[in-house]
């Protein structure tokens, strides 16, 4: 499926400020929400692209990051320092973030109130948190791959209890819910009362607890721990994008499930190259009479001296491609490009014969006018 133009689907013009694009988003959100279109299946779509939208061009840098690379790079290069998981919410007025209360004001009468989902599935209660890291890497090491070690300090399993949280292994009914998992609620409404069934903080909804909390953890089944990871940095990163690496966050409550590690990339800047997407740009200097009548240059290169023919006549300024000779793509197969700009240099200082040369040039220039 083709990317939509983002700015398209908010009718926005590449200029918009951030306020126009809230005002947009506002306006299309409100018209296409689906508690407003009912199941209407071409209005949910273009809802879905409205968020879509909204979530790259109201972040700076990921608009910065769009307006770049474009649609294009959105499966490429250089655009992925989010994922796809980031625009699968959108439907629930609660991750409206800013605009909830505008909703509910909306809504409220039409749909009976805000959905809730505070019954929650027992194994996403027990799960540990995500964490974040930062790591920062040089130019060479994120075009050729490294492998990195970091320090992260995270929650891991207790080794005491083997994450049970117990002393002996034995357990017994949670005191809280007696045993069932689940505890019921009351809530006096305007609408009236209600009565809700919700998972057992205490247990987790799991109905049991340890006989004897582990000495060494207190029953959480997990304690804080420094450790050194290794993070394979694959070849052809860029700053902004971020690893993901399953199981590394911090351990789940009483063995339920880890939480992920998501490591962000800064790549410090090369002296010799300028990085964009996966092309480098280098300038390189000529000497005039190379420019006029042609000739070869040595060009610097991730795989060392290249060589570079000038064609006779070649301007100050301008630029020729090397194809592949850029940064290997690390998501998909091949290698962007190699752009070098030829400046002509002008000497400072000049030899007795080179002054001589020039000035018979001159003269030669003048006598051809
Ligand atoms: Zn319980
Ligand atoms: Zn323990």
């Amino acid at each position: 499926m083709a990317p939509d133009d983002y700015y398209q689907v908010l009718g926005l013009s590449r200029t918009a400020t951030p306020d126009e694009i809230k005002k947009a988003y506002r306006k299309l959100a409100l018209q296409y929400h689906p508690d407003k279109t009912k199941g209407d299946k071409t209005a949910e779509e273009k809802f879905k692209k409205i968020n879509q939208a909204y979530q790259v061009l109201s972040d700076p840098a990921k608009r910065q990051q769009y307006d770049q690379f474009g649609a294009a790079g959105a499966a490429g290069s250089g655009f992925s320092g989010w994922s796809q998981a980031d625009f699968a919410q959108g439907f629930d007025l609660n991750d409206l973030g800013g605009f909830g209360d505008i909703f509910d004001t909306f809504f409220t009468g039409a749909t009976g109130g805000r959905r809730s989902s505070s019954r929650r599935d027992p194994e996403s209660l027990k799960r540990g948190s995500d964490i974040e890291a930062n790591i920062q890497i040089t130019f060479e090491e994120a075009v050729f791959g490294a492998t990195k070690k970091i320090s992260i300090n995270r929650q891991m399993t207790c080794e005491n209890c083997q994450g049970s949280g117990g002393q002996d292994g034995k357990t017994s009914k949670c005191d809280v819910c007696g045993g069932s998992g689940e505890v019921a609620k009351t809530q006096r409404t305007i609408l009236g009362t209600f009565t809700q069934k919700t998972l057992c903080a205490d247990c987790r909804g799991s109905g049991q607890k340890p006989a004897r909390m582990c000495r060494s953890c207190h029953g959480e089944g997990r304690k804080t721990k420094t450790e050194m990871i290794d993070i394979e940095i694959p070849a052809g990163v860029n700053s902004g994008q971020t690893i993901k690496i399953s199981g590394y966050g911090e351990a789940g409550w009483r063995n339920g499930r880890a939480g992920d590690l998501y490591v962000n990339i800064h790549v410090l800047p090369s002296k010799d190259f300028e990085r964009h997407g996966d092309d480098l740009f280098r300038i390189e200097t000529i000497s005039y009479p190379i420019a006029v009548l042609g000739g070869e240059v040595k060009v610097k290169s991730l795989e060392g001296s290249l060589t570079l023919t000038i064609p006779a006549g070649t301007k100050s300024g301008e630029v020729f491609r090397l194809n592949n000779k850029g940064v290997k793509h690390w998501d998909k197969a091949g290698t962007g490009d190699l752009l070098v700009r030829v400046d002509i240099i002008i000497p400072a200082r000049l030899t007795l014969k080179q002054r001589r040369l020039l000035e018979e040039l001159q003269d030669e220039f003048d006598l051809n006018k």
